[in-house]
């Protein structure tokens, strides 16, 4: 027989075969035996808990009761027959009711047995009843509960429910995992560091999270496993902060040359905040430590980090470097690219851009020019990471909205050069602490905690469906004056057809109410052709037409300062942080901005709190803590696509104390022990080792 390990493919496993393993593997993310383990239930039913008949009511959830089987009879035919008994304890009675598999339980179930009985209490025609409950016979001299603990619920979709993966399914594939696996599994946590901390062994806190015996030896398994996510995360980052501090070496800029004066003293189109000066003040000293720069650069929409990174990027070609700017969307490369050529005007520097959709030809000639340096500064997607694309002499890497690209990713940029280039991360959503601590511990922040002077504050509003017509007299009122109109549109993975159905009815409503010639639409949506996509922005961006519907793809960057009214439909349904850089969008000229937030007539008391967040405040960092805090850890997940969030387990607001201590922990680690070489460390060690880049180029839009 073979011999089974964490690393066996799901379909080895008895009961998955092909079928069932293709959908583990699409639904759940479940490719292994081992990640089979690491899927943990959501919730568990308290099956410590024994109700009495009197006692139970429609409200409760499934509940467990003992009692006697006292009489099981069959009504009904063909559609309606169904297998009712009576269960009795000495308290009252119930009726039990079965539609499916009559026969087999009448064979089956016994008359005049004590059982132990599972099941939801509903009321149907004015009486109590049972429907498809659970028995197990009772046995009385057993443990009194020998059989009774809490059951694990496991997340399921349709699909897999159609081939019997139910949460019991679910259960069951545990259950044989750890009869193959239990006696084999390790521990992946140094002894010492599990006595320091108070931790059951990993193979314990697996068992007693699939499997617990009580609450107590839950939580211990939950504790252990939170901490097994935090920390993991926290070495792998900690380990890079480390590593560059350690004085990783790095490229020496050491003068302030013409290009960037040249640029300050006669193209630079306002005077800098004093914020940005500030920031390029710190680039600039640490890029000539002769250590490399890791640097994240958090500012709020629309504070100013382009003319930032140009300048910095400025700076690399001046000391003889070249510099690349890696934009998350073909959109906003292309604008990017195109503020750029705008900033420094024709011949100042040599400028290209690279993404996807460049064609063939010219990407040959962009690769030619990079490799023998007459190409300065490349603005591009992730096209630019690809290994045929190389550097004479990379010196600068700036990545805008940081929060599209992983770990991963940025280390691939390290490697463009012999000595790895200068890097600045851009993120415009301001991050509370303990997520800036878990997505970016390895780098040091500049912050941008200034808008430009001049700028009116966006006014919100929250807006409900029986409002729609003021709110389109307003958007004739503000296109009268000249100005130009967002329009939103959520579109979110799952509910796909749906949405865009409803994108659908709202522009064909919206061309009814502004109908041409007066009015011209734009359309953008993610579904779209690059090129079309591009098109219909730019005829935004020209200003020839005066609405641009879109989904969310013009979320990061866009820039239209005579764009004014930003009108969110359907508000309630996006986090607050993406509401708030849809929200950034306008507000970028000199004009008075609003921003509409739509909603539903009636939203959950939640939804309103959130939108009223939102009227309330314009401060990125105040919204980014009320997120995380009205959302919850669930709902974090939005956030996963850094690929850093997988926190399954760990919350990161109850849990800040311990995430705070393992981060501690592992600094105190790294000082002491700096290559990890010592043999109590082995085990961390092989694990950094043994880190496969793992990127997933579908979680970058
Ligand atoms: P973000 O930080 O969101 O990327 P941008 O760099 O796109 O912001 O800048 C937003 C707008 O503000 C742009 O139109 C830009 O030209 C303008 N801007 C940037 N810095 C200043 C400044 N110091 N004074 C006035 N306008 C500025
Ligand atoms: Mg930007």
């Amino acid at each position: 027989m073979a011999e089974y390990t964490i690393k066996t493919p799901i379909e080895y496993l008895k009961g998955v075969g092909t079928q069932r393993a293709e959908l583990l593997k699409k639904e759940l993310g479940v490719f292994t035996l081992g990640d089979l383990l690491h899927y943990y239930p959501f919730r568990y039913i308290d099956r410590t808990k024994i109700f009495k008949i009197r006692d139970l009511t429609a409200e409760m959830p499934a509940v467990q009761v003992i009692g006697m089987l006292k009489k099981l009879e069959i009504f009904g035919e063909k559609k309606s027959r169904r297998l009712v008994g009576q269960f009795t304890d000495d308290t009252a009675s119930i009726e039990l009711v079965w539609f499916q598999g009559v026969r087999w339980l009448e064979e089956h179930l016994k008359v005049n047995t004590v059982y132990l009985l599972f099941g939801k209490p509903n009321f149907f025609n004015n009486q109590l009843s049972i429907t498809h409950p659970e028995l197990e016979v009772y046995d009385r001299s057993a443990n009194s509960t020998g059989n009774i603990h809490l059951q694990p619920v496991y997340g399921s979709t349709e699909k897999l429910k159609r081939l019997s993966l139910d949460t019991k399914g679910i259960q069951r594939l545990q259950a044989s995992t750890f009869e193959l696996l239990y006696p084999t599994l390790t521990d992946d946590l140094p002894e010492y560091l599990r006595v320091k901390y108070g931790l059951i062994s990993l193979p314990e806190a697996l068992k007693g999270i699939h499997f617990p015996t009580d609450k107590v030896s839950l939580e211990l398994s939950r504790t252990r496993l939170k901490f097994n996510e935090l920390f993991f995360i926290q070495l792998k980052l900690l380990r890079t902060k480390f590593v560059n501090s350690r004085r990783f070496e790095g490229l020496k800029f050491v003068k302030v040359g013409q290009k960037f004066n040249d640029f300050f003293l006669t193209k630079l189109p306002f005077p800098l905040t004093n914020a940005q000066k500030r920031v390029i003040r710190e680039i600039r000293v640490d890029t000539n430590t002769g250590a490399q720069m890791n640097r994240l650069l958090q500012g709020d929409v629309g504070s100013g980090k382009t003319i930032v990174a140009l300048m910095s990027m400025l700076l690399a070609v001046d000391n003889g470097y070249q510099a690349c700017l890696m934009a998350p969307t073909e959109i906003l490369a292309r604008q990017h690219y195109q503020g750029l050529k705008g900033l420094t005007g024709e011949g100042f520097v040599q400028l290209s851009i690279l993404t996807g959709s460049t064609p063939k030809r010219e990407r040959k000639h962009i690769h030619a020019a990079l490799e023998n340096g007459s190409l300065h500064l490349l603005v591009g997607t992730h096209a630019l990471i690809e290994d045929v694309v190389k550097f004479k002499n990379l010196g600068l890497v700036v990545i805008d909205e940081q929060h599209r690209f992983g770990v991963e990713q940025r280390s691939k940029l390290w490697k463009k050069n012999s000595i790895p280039p200068h890097m600045l991360v851009m993120t415009a959503t301001p991050i509370p602490r303990t997520l800036a601590m878990t997505m970016y511990g390895d780098l040091d922040v500049s912050v941008i905690d200034e808008l430009p002077a001049g700028r009116k504050p966006i006014k919100t509003l929250h807006m409900t469906e029986s409002s729609r017509l003021r709110m389109f007299g307003f958007m004739r009122y503000e296109i009268a004056k000249g100005r130009q109109v967002y329009v939103v549109y959520p579109l979110i993975k799952e509910s796909e057809k749906l949405d865009l159905l409803y994108l659908e009815a709202g522009i064909e409503h919206l061309a009814r109410e502004f109908p041409l010639p007066e009015y011209r639409i734009s359309v953008v949506h993610g579904k779209m052709k690059p090129k079309d996509k591009d098109f219909e922005m730019q005829r935004f961006v020209k200003g020839e037409t005066q609405i641009l519907v879109a989904t969310t793809v013009i979320e990061v960057g866009v820039n239209v300062p005579n764009a004014s009214v930003m009108i969110i439909e359907n508000a309630e349904r996006f986090g607050l942080s993406q509401l708030h850089q849809l929200r950034g969008r306008v507000g970028r000229g000199a004009e008075q901005s609003f921003c509409i937030l739509m909603s539903g007539n009636k939203i959950s008391k939640q939804s309103r709190q959130r939108l009223e967040t939102m009227v309330r405040t314009n401060d990125g960092f105040e919204i980014a803590e009320a997120d995380l805090e009205l959302r919850g850890p669930g709902d974090l997940s939005g956030t996963q696509q850094s690929g850093l969030l997988e926190l399954k387990l760990a919350d990161l607001i109850t849990d800040q104390l311990l995430l705070q201590q393992v981060r501690e922990g592992i600094i105190r680690i790294f000082t002491d022990d700096p290559e990890l070489a010592r043999p109590e460390n082995a085990l961390l060690k092989a694990y950094l080792m043994h880190q496969q880049p793992g990127i997933s180029w579908d979680k970058i839009s």
